[in-house]
């Protein structure tokens, strides 16, 4: 008769134990974890002086520097940023005030330009790193007031006077690209690094949709009218702090008649009579690419 109750005591010890040695050990194995991710030195630094950015060199290749300690001694007030990535790679990230010379170890590139050096993920999380230190320098006071604000979370400060909390601000921006027959349409803005010509971009205004905005920058900016406005992809662009969303739409009517003040060149261009285009790292060289087939 005892027996079954025997064992039934049994197994509920063991029950608790086995919970108990869980919750006792769960936090030695992250410890442990974490020894073992500096013993191998996972953590990937990423130091920027404005947007120049530090990479290692490696035999034929270019990374960011990592290990357990910075590749450079910030000084002694400088906040070291965690940055947390999708694939939880410990990540940090300072600011420095004067550019490193480049040694045989290391030198420094323009945020843009590491798109042509690293690994695209490595990319990724320098942009994400540089929308932090850009945020982290724009945000030292209050709006509201004025008060010098307190950082309480990686993406979080705030206003120990009126409450105010301030998360890193992202703005949003549209391309479009605009078929018209066999064509598409490619505008030079005043404000491009380069001569090359792209796609139809402006910012997104309160209180409007993505594609009551790619209606309206394609008619400010060039005049035109568009139907069948449809959803391309996004990607994150951060010089300093972007979202951009790019759109497919169709032109409808009008002719072209350029906003000056933004635009210097706009037509349209068959596959076979394309003009410069913007390099590979942009959402719109990707939609202009898809396009081409
Ligand atoms: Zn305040």
């Amino acid at each position: 008769m005892r027996k079954p109750i025997i064992k039934v005591l049994l197994f509920t010890t063991n029950i608790f134990h086995s919970i108990h040695f869980l919750f006792l050990t769960l936090p030695q194995i992250i410890q442990n974890l974490r020894k073992m991710e500096s013993a191998i030195g996972e953590i990937q630094w990423l130091v920027f002086f404005n947007d120049q950015l530090l990479l290692e060199k490696q035999k034929d290749a270019y990374t960011l520097p990592w290990g357990e300690q910075p590749p450079i001694t910030p000084e002694s007030n400088t906040i070291i940023h965690d940055i947390t990535t999708p694939k939880g790679v410990l990540c940090k990230a300072f600011s420095i005030d004067r550019e490193i010379d480049e040694t045989e170890q290391y030198l420094m590139t323009g945020l843009r330009a590491s798109y042509e050096y690293l690994p695209y993920s490595q990319y990724q999380i320098a942009g994400k790193a540089h929308e932090i230190l850009h945020w982290d320098k724009n945000s030292n006071f209050c709006p509201a007031c004025g008060t010098p604000t307190e950082k309480r979370e990686p993406i979080m400060k705030k206003c120990p006077n009126c409450g105010n909390e301030l998360y890193p601000a992202i703005s949003t921006a549209i391309l479009a690209l605009v078929r018209k027959e066999d064509s598409i349409l490619l505008v030079h803005a005043r404000n491009f690094r380069g001569t090359f010509k792209s796609l139809v971009a402006g910012f997104l205004e309160t209180g409007e949709t993505l594609e009551e905005c790619v209606a309206r920058e394609v008619l400010e900016e060039t005049g035109l009218k568009v139907k069948n406005i449809t959803y391309f992809g996004n990607q994150a662009w951060p010089y300093p702090s972007g979202l951009m969303v790019g759109f497919i739409a169709d032109y409808e009517s009008g002719e072209i008649v350029l906003q000056e003040e933004e635009l210097s060149e706009g037509a349209f261009y068959t596959k076979d009579n394309l003009p410069e285009i913007p390099r590979k790292l942009s959402l719109a060289r990707k939609m202009i690419d898809w396009w081409v087939g």
